[in-house]
Formats: C-alpha cells, sequence, structure tokens
C-alpha cells in the first residue's frame, strides 16, 4: 500500500448506562413514619413518583378507578373508627368489660360506648391533620352512612 497511513492510539469509554441499573419497580415496600406514604429515591426502595400531573392526564380521561388505587389504595391507605351517635372518631383501645376482662377494640370516649361504630377508610394523610387539629383543640365530626 503505497499511501501514509497514520496509526495512534485511541480512548474511548464506553457509556456505564446499563438496562439492569435502570429497572425501578415496587409493589409495596418503605413508607414515611410519618405521612405513611411511600418514601422517595431508588437507593432507599422508593416508589415511582405520581405527581399531580400525572393525576390530571387521568382526571382528563375519565380515570376515577385508576387514580383511587395510584393515590389511596397504593399509597397511604388507612382506615379510622367513627361513632355515629356523636360522630366523632372512637379509639381503638384496651379496656377492661362488664366481667372484668380486658378486651382491645373500638370504644367511643365521649358515649363512653361500644354501640354503632363503624370504619371508615380514609387517607393517612387525612387522619394525621384530623389529629393534629384534635391536639389544638379543634375535634371534626365525620357523617357516615350505614351500608
Ligand atoms: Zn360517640
Amino acid at each position: 500500500m503505497k499511501s501514509l497511513i497514520f496509526i495512534g492510539p485511541t480512548f474511548y469509554q464506553r457509556l456505564t448506562h446499563m438496562s439492569e441499573d435502570k429497572v425501578k419497580f415496587r409493589n409495596t415496600g418503605p413508607v414515611h413514619p410519618l405521612t405513611r406514604q411511600p418514601v422517595e429515591d431508588k437507593k432507599r426502595f422508593g416508589g415511582v413518583k405520581f405527581g399531580e400531573m400525572e393525576r390530571d392526564c387521568l382526571l382528563g380521561h375519565g380515570a376515577a378507578a385508576s387514580l383511587h388505587e395510584r393515590l389511596f389504595m397504593l399509597s397511604d391507605f388507612s382506615q379510622m373508627h367513627i361513632c355515629q351517635v356523636c360522630e366523632r372518631v372512637a379509639n381503638v383501645i384496651m379496656r377492661p368489660d362488664d366481667s372484668g376482662k380486658k378486651i382491645h377494640g373500638p370504644y367511643c370516649l365521649f358515649c363512653r360506648s361500644v354501640e354503632r361504630i363503624v370504619r371508615i377508610n380514609v387517607p393517612y394523610g387525612a387522619k394525621i391533620l384530623y389529629q393534629e387539629l384534635f391536639s389544638m383543640g379543634i375535634c371534626l365530626k365525620f357523617e357516615t352512612e350505614t351500608r
């Protein structure tokens, strides 16, 4: 070959973006201790952020059941007991029954009764709001329907 050929070292770095490192999924996992909502960050096995834009997109398509599952059932699902007599929250406590035996269950401290107490599903964020308002002397009442 009658030509000048340049031969020299060539360096390159391969990209370190590996699909194995990109995979991020979870069904259930760690939750924040205060809000009980899924933690952020892949390193802590957190959830994929489902924010306002994703919510608005689903609202535009009329997908209420999907939103309910995404933002409530898979996030900070919680339950509260409500006394239907006084419409206040009934606490789950350990107390002695009529025979003196200790029993554990929902009990309305206002009515001093276990009658007509129902269990409702609420986001844990709503429960925290109720508790914080209660600590400031504001007691919310919950109207419930019997099904
Ligand atoms: Zn009550």
